[in-house]
């Protein structure tokens, strides 16, 4: 099964306005001639409407890095899905290792997140990984189920054909150390298994992303794996030159 491959641009706590609407459209250029690939960009909130507004009408989309569940109250500092997609995004990542480390999120929370962002009519890219020590006491593929099984509980079938998966090995995240493709194409085969027991006609159209120091010179051969349909990419996609490269290798495996 063809899937057409996807990569977002993770952008996290970088660039006031005017330097995320200037990488914005270098991004936009630089990837205006690739073909067969989706392409996204996450940047910080205060810069998520201008830059929507920048890549209108292009083939670059423009993803949230986190939203909260209920669309609207007394959540001071929240900000709702629909008011993201009301700034022009279509995409939002949920449940990054840094917000599940650093915010305390958990797997329900990202279940209410991703269920209320479908509501809203943005594709969830929906992050899953493993830390170090789970992955040297041979806990990867165990804690990788719980997370799926939680992010996606009582999830309907037309809920989960929305949805974009995101391995990200912890340890591999901001470190210059991916996972080898062999270890990442072994986690996004046991993803598309466990999806397949959900959903048996929908696991295979469903794209897994691979985050974890992508890079130009790795994507190839990440891209090589049968289960590797992109990747979200944090440090390489802060400069324009490195991130139409990694879109432009990635694609072209
Ligand atoms: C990320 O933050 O999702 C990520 C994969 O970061 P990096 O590419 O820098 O490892």
């Amino acid at each position: 099964m063809a899937r057409r491959a996807f990569f977002c641009g993770n952008w996290k706590l970088n660039g006031s306005i005017a330097e995320s609407l200037a990488l914005a459209t270098d991004v936009r250029n630089g990837v205006a001639s690739v073909r067969d690939v989706d392409v996204a960009v996450a940047p910080s909130f205060t810069a998520l409407h201008a830059v929507a507004k920048r890549l209108e009408d292009g083939p670059v989309m423009v993803a949230a890095q986190d939203c909260f569940w209920e669309e609207k109250g007394a959540f001071t500092g929240e900000v709702a899905p629909s008011q993201l997609a009301d700034a022009g995004c279509k995409l939002v990542i949920l449940g990054h290792s840094e917000r599940r480390q650093l915010f305390g999120e958990l797997d329900a929370a990202v279940n209410l997140k991703t269920r209320a962002a479908l509501r809203a009519g943005l594709t969830p890219i929906i992050c899953i990984g493993e830390t170090l020590t789970e992955r040297d006491a041979g806990e990867t593929l165990g804690r990788i189920q719980a997370q799926l099984d939680g992010a996606l509980a009582d999830m309907t079938d037309a809920e989960l054909e929305g949805i974009v998966i995101a391995y990200e090995p912890v340890w591999a995240i901001g470190t210059g150390r991916n996972a080898t493709p062999a270890q990442a194409q072994e986690v996004h085969h046991f993803i598309r298994t466990r999806l397949a027991t959900r959903a048996p006609a929908l696991a295979p159209k469903l794209r897994i992303l691979y985050g974890g120091s992508m890079k130009p010179d790795n994507v190839r051969a990440l891209m090589a794996e049968e289960d590797v349909d992109g990747g979200l990419v944090g440090g390489a996609s802060l400069s324009a030159e490195s991130f139409i490269r990694l879109v432009k290798e990635g694609s072209a495996s």
